[in-house]
């Protein structure tokens, strides 16, 4: 199964991708490799490439790309799937918090 999934990508992040997407009626599973890109990386344009949302931290109220330090815009998509990102990314960060 999942060979949807990138295999760089951190298992409990793909765990909370799929409890975000099955909370706004979106089958994880059925989506592209393209889609779940979308939804588990950000882009930097400072690096000049995607990262998974684990390597994303909160500093003052910033996103930080931990790669390079550049503050980085999760909104910076207008389809849906920037959205659920954001959903995913502070759902990951609240686990990170409560662990
Ligand atoms: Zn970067």
């Amino acid at each position: 199964m999942a060979q949807q999934i990138p295999s760089n990508c951190d298992p409990s992040l793909v765990e909370i991708a799929k409890q975000v997407c099955s909370k706004e009626g979106l089958d994880f599973e059925s989506l592209t490799l393209h889609q779940t890109r979308g939804l588990l990386y950000y882009w930097c344009s400072t690096c000049a490439g995607t990262h998974p949302l684990t390597d994303l931290i909160i500093s003052r109220k910033k996103k930080i790309c931990t790669h390079c330090n550049t503050s980085i815009k999760l909104y910076a998509t207008s389809n849906k799937f920037g959205k659920l990102r954001r959903t995913i990314f502070f759902a990951h960060l609240d686990r990170m918090v409560k662990r």
